[in-house]
């Protein structure tokens, strides 16, 4: 008997996933978006099915899959719903596996079994006010007192902060500058000096916000410190950092998502709109735009692809996944614009959702690093060096 190949089961995978996305989530995606709601709902389905532990392992609970099934989750999430793929993307690729890669077991015991249940929600605190693109400049800091890490400072940005029942944090250990010093810890809402604020109304996604976390002598049990600073060394923070991989490949594999959902109306709609007496596909100033707009996705795709399947130590590579991100992050902004321009006037309407689309992709090229700070990574891969010394 001839065996599955792992193609054919991927696209099986997306076949049955894409199939889920349009009964489950099609009919209210752009309800979340005009009243800026959460999607509380899909993501109790998403626990019931057993979807938000995806790739955490089995034996905390989870379905054990790939960085390739999350990827393709993700995409197919997204191109019915955005505001219910961010939610995936935080279950899927976020701080839950951080703690399944770098986690002792008994932080793998204590917390991954609720992400799977639903019961745990846990978002990312890394930028702060006055430290965004330059995260080595981050004020925080974590001081060790006995049992227990006492943090003090400011995160801003925090996506699905609101619902958010633990974040994790970058933190500075010890008085050290630039990179020396960061560790991460998680924190659970409700801790004693731990306040969390309210979302600032923005372009897109605008189902799940962004909100600013605040700490005024926080005590958190040492037990909760995932990655532990140390003053003299940069470890820490590259340990850290580097758990943000699976972010930027799943934050690719949601552009890929958004773009395929514009770009199947475009194909539509031009085969179907007449002006000069025919199809305006007939026109090869659109077919062009159609060819150019199916090119980006493929290769989109197959770096999305590749970044999800070349790991090390279970992340994804700095390299692919920074590639990945990058030109998915620019390609889906191209393809919105261009799939709404050929729906002319209609795609300008909110009677078609091409304009929630052209908005809802213009956060990818700045949240998860920014497209410029992501071509200095590339850079700095390609030099093999960095350039982004702080000049004081
Ligand atoms: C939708 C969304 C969700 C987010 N979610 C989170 C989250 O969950 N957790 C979290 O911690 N953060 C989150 N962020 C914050 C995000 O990581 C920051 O916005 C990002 O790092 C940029 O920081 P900044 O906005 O302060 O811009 P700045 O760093 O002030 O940058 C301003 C501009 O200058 C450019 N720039 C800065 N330095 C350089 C340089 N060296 N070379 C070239 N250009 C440069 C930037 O690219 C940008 O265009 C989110 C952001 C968005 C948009």
């Amino acid at each position: 008997m001839q065996s599955v190949t792992l193609e054919e089961e991927l696209e099986e995978f997306r076949a049955s996933v894409r199939k889920f996305a349009e009964s489950a989530f099609a009919q209210k995606a752009s309800y979340w978006d005009e009243h800026e709601t959460f999607p509380a709902e899909n993501r109790e389905l998403l626990a019931e099915l057993g979807y938000l532990g995806l790739v955490i392992p089995e034996e905390y609970g989870g379905s054990g899959a790939t960085l390739a099934h999350a990827s393709i989750f993700l995409e197919e999430i997204s191109r019915v719903c955005f505001n219910t793929g961010l939610i995936c993307q935080l279950a899927l690729n976020g701080p839950s596996r951080a703690i399944e890669v770098l986690g002792t077991p008994e932080q793998k015991q204590r917390w991954l079994p609720k992400c799977v249940t639903g019961e745990y929600l846990f978002g990312i605190g890394i930028s702060e006010p006055g430290a965004g693109s330059a995260v080595t400049d981050l004020s925080t800091t974590a001081t060790i007192d006995g049992d227990h890490v006492v943090i003090n400072g400011q995160k801003a940005f925090c996506t699905g902060g609101e619902q958010a029942t633990h974040v994790m944090v970058l933190a500075r250990f010890g008085g050290a500058e630039g990179a020396k010093g960061v560790g991460s810890i998680i924190v659970e809402r409700g801790t004693p000096g731990f306040d969390i604020g309210r979302p600032a109304p923005k372009m897109g996604g605008r189902g799940v916000g962004e909100v600013e976390l605040y700490f005024d002598n926080c005590r958190v049990p040492r037990e909760n410190v995932l990655v532990e600073g140390d003053p003299n060394s940069t470890k820490g923070f590259r340990v850290a950092m580097s758990a943000f991989g699976p972010e930027r490949v799943g934050n690719a594999a949601m552009c890929l998502g958004v773009a395929q959902a514009a770009f199947d109306l475009a194909v539509s709609y031009s085969s179907e709109r007449t002006q000069f007496g025919r199809p305006i596909c007939e026109f090869q100033g659109i077919q062009w735009k159609v060819a150019d707009m199916a090119t980006q996705l493929h290769a989109a795709r197959l770096m999305v692809r590749e970044a999800a399947t070349k790991l090390e130590n279970g992340f994804p590579r700095a390299k692919e996944a920074t590639m990945a991100k990058l030109y998915a992050n620019e390609m889906v902004q191209r393809v919105t614009n261009e799939a709404l321009q050929i729906h002319g006037h209609y795609g300008y309407t909110r009677e078609f959702p091409l304009e929630r689309m052209v908005r809802d992709s213009r956060g990818f090229a700045l949240g998860g690093g920014t497209v410029e700070i992501l071509r200095n990574t590339v850079a700095a891969l390609v030099y093999g060096r960095s350039f982004n010394q702080r000049r004081s």
